[in-house]
Protein backbone atom coordinates (compact mmCIF):
# COMPACT_ATOMS: atom_id res chain seq x y z
CA UNK A 1 0.00 0.00 0.00
CA UNK A 2 1.03 3.57 -0.67
CA UNK A 3 2.41 5.48 2.16
CA UNK A 4 0.08 8.55 1.10
CA UNK A 5 -2.86 6.02 1.55
CA UNK A 6 -1.65 4.91 4.62
CA UNK A 7 -1.45 7.98 5.90
CA UNK A 8 -5.45 8.93 5.39
CA UNK A 9 -6.49 6.14 7.93
CA UNK A 10 -7.17 6.77 11.22
CA UNK A 11 -8.09 3.91 13.92
CA UNK A 12 -11.68 1.92 13.61
CA UNK A 13 -12.09 2.29 17.24
CA UNK A 14 -11.91 6.42 17.95
CA UNK A 15 -11.08 7.82 14.49
CA UNK A 16 -7.16 9.10 16.05
CA UNK A 17 -4.49 9.50 14.01
CA UNK A 18 -1.84 6.80 13.41
CA UNK A 19 1.71 6.30 14.00
CA UNK A 20 3.27 3.66 11.08
CA UNK A 21 6.73 1.98 12.01
CA UNK A 22 7.92 0.08 8.55
CA UNK A 23 8.73 -3.08 8.53
CA UNK A 24 9.24 -3.81 4.68
CA UNK A 25 9.20 -2.04 1.61
CA UNK A 26 8.51 -2.99 -2.03
CA UNK A 27 10.96 -1.90 -4.84
CA UNK A 28 7.96 1.31 -5.25
CA UNK A 29 8.11 2.33 -1.94
CA UNK A 30 4.60 0.58 -1.16
CA UNK A 31 4.64 -0.50 2.19
CA UNK A 32 4.45 -4.12 2.44
CA UNK A 33 4.77 -4.84 6.02
CA UNK A 34 4.46 -2.77 8.71
CA UNK A 35 2.60 -1.69 12.27
CA UNK A 36 0.04 0.84 12.62
CA UNK A 37 -0.68 2.08 15.84
CA UNK A 38 -2.98 4.39 17.51
CA UNK A 39 -2.03 7.61 19.25
CA UNK A 40 -5.17 7.42 21.94
CA UNK A 41 -6.19 3.85 22.25
CA UNK A 42 -2.44 2.32 21.53
CA UNK A 43 -4.85 -0.26 19.76
CA UNK A 44 -2.02 -2.11 17.05
CA UNK A 45 -3.13 -2.67 13.63
CA UNK A 46 -0.69 -4.70 11.07
CA UNK A 47 -0.30 -4.63 7.55
CA UNK A 48 0.04 -7.27 6.08
CA UNK A 49 1.22 -7.76 2.19
CA UNK A 50 0.77 -4.29 1.64
CA UNK A 51 -3.46 -4.91 3.25
CA UNK A 52 -3.66 -2.82 6.51
CA UNK A 53 -5.73 -5.72 9.15
CA UNK A 54 -7.97 -2.85 10.47
CA UNK A 55 -11.74 -4.42 12.22
CA UNK A 56 -13.15 -3.27 15.07
CA UNK A 57 -12.34 -5.19 18.44
CA UNK A 58 -14.95 -7.94 17.92
CA UNK A 59 -14.29 -8.78 14.21
CA UNK A 60 -10.42 -9.22 14.37
CA UNK A 61 -8.85 -12.55 14.96
CA UNK A 62 -6.05 -12.24 17.20
CA UNK A 63 -5.11 -15.52 16.98
CA UNK A 64 -4.13 -15.20 13.42
CA UNK A 65 -2.65 -11.93 13.53
CA UNK A 66 -0.51 -12.65 16.64
CA UNK A 67 1.33 -14.89 14.49
CA UNK A 68 2.33 -12.67 12.16
CA UNK A 69 3.75 -10.28 14.69
CA UNK A 70 5.83 -13.05 16.11
CA UNK A 71 7.36 -13.52 12.90
CA UNK A 72 8.13 -10.18 12.31
CA UNK A 73 9.80 -10.16 15.87
CA UNK A 74 12.12 -12.68 14.91
CA UNK A 75 12.81 -11.09 11.79
CA UNK A 76 13.17 -7.47 12.79
CA UNK A 77 14.49 -7.46 16.20
CA UNK A 78 11.21 -5.34 16.69
CA UNK A 79 10.02 -4.53 20.72
CA UNK A 80 6.92 -7.01 21.89
CA UNK A 81 3.92 -5.47 20.29
CA UNK A 82 0.57 -6.01 21.92
CA UNK A 83 -2.13 -5.72 19.86
CA UNK A 84 -5.44 -4.56 21.87
CA UNK A 85 -4.20 -2.34 24.87
ZN1 LIG B 1 -7.61 4.13 18.65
Amino acid sequence: MQLKTIKKLCCPFDKSDLDLQVLAKDTKQNIIEGILTCNACNRKYPIVYGVPIMAPDEYRQIQLEQPIVEKWKLEYDIADVKLLP
